[in-house]
């Protein structure tokens, strides 16, 4: 081969390789009643092209199993047999509302999952809630021990007829944690995936970290923190996602169990830890719990970060975030 051919083809294949921003590949959808945003990183185009898609399908495959805003899920014919008697379910949706009922425990039930029993009588967007004694008869079927579980097969029942299940304090979470081990498992060691306030990142973003903004509860577009993160899971639950005001008071979509009403200890709440189901059954936990219970809960867990925006717009840490900021400043 002749010199100048050589360096016509080393030019050439300079012109083909990609530069490397185009290994990135990014989607968002609206998926979940929120939006679902992935990024990878993949060498190959097809491949993340198609990896991207496998993620969007996979979360809306959960969205339609155990949605309950339609008929027809697996969780809402689940909410209408239950109270009746033994329904049969998938080892899925088994698998979620055991993980609920843990939840619940490590809790003290501050997570419920039958707090839908009053929840479904909200409608945050026409600014609706439940009069007194639709509260106080729903308030009465609010207690995940009303829900029994068994296995072979596996199945669920109500001990109350009148409680409701709604699995959206968990079920971000628990897709951003399918998509992202549907990821690992293809080999994708750099990427982030997001459903609404619920993010699972593998590795970092090549040479630096990801970073995940705090939103500020009270004023739109602004940041009260950006966190750089690698390798983690992190939730916020805020009182400004879903809610409407009313003579003063803000009727928000995180309910505490023990009244069927909003809970005002905090803003937002923002949990860092290894699985994304974690993360975000958490951050609704210590949302009800508030500053002093829920930071006394995350400080047991290892490997659990907590940041809470109280009621007054002030920030507190867990312990381990503590001592980082100690060592900064
Ligand atoms: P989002 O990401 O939708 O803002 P959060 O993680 O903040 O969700 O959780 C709020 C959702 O959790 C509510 O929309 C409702 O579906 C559900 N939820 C509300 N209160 C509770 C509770 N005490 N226990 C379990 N789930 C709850
Ligand atoms: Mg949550």
């Amino acid at each position: 081969m002749r010199w100048f051919q050589w360096i016509g083809w080393v030019a050439l294949a300079g012109l083909l390789t990609p530069p490397v921003a185009a290994h990135w590949h990014e989607d968002s959808q609206a998926i979940m009643g929120t939006v679902v945003a992935a990024e990878i990183w993949e060498p190959d185009p097809q491949h993340g092209t198609h990896l991207l898609a496998a993620v969007m399908a996979e979360m809306r495959r959960i969205d339609h199993a155990f949605r309950t805003y339609r008929d027809d899920s697996e969780l809402s014919l689940l909410n209408h047999a239950a109270p009746h008697g033994w329904v049969e379910i998938s080892p899925e949706l088994h698998h979620l509302l055991e993980q609920s009922v843990r939840m619940s425990e490590l809790t003290g039930g501050a997570f419920d999952i039958t707090y839908a029993s009053a929840g479904r009588f909200y409608d945050y967007r026409a600014g609706r809630r439940p009069d007194d004694a639709t509260l106080q008869a729903a308030v009465a079927a609010i207690d995940y021990r009303h829900l029994e579980l068994a296995v072979n097969p596996p199945r669920a029942r109500y001990r109350h007829p009148a409680v409701y299940v709604d699995l959206g304090g968990i079920a971000k979470g628990y897709a951003v944690d399918r998509a992202i081990e549907l990821l690992a498992a293809a080999g994708i060691t750099h990427a982030a995936v997001s459903a609404g306030g619920d993010t699972r990142i593998i590795g970092d973003r090549r040479g630096k970290p990801w970073t995940i903004g705090i939103r500020n509860p009270r004023e739109a577009g602004g940041l009260s923190a950006v966190l750089p993160l690698i390798d983690t899971a992190v939730s916020t639950s805020g009182d400004y996602e879903r809610y409407f005001e009313q003579d003063g008071a803000r009727y928000h979509h995180i309910l505490d169990p023990s009244t069927g009403r909003s809970a005002h200890a905090a803003q937002s709440v923002t949990i860092l830890g290894p699985s994304a189901i974690l993360t975000d059954g958490l951050s609704t936990s210590v949302f009800v719990l508030g500053v002093a219970s829920g930071l006394a809960l995350i400080d047991q867990l290892a490997g659990v970060d907590a940041i809470i925006i109280d009621a007054d717009g002030k920030m507190h840490y867990s312990a381990d975030l503590q001592r980082l900021q100690a060592k900064d400043s």
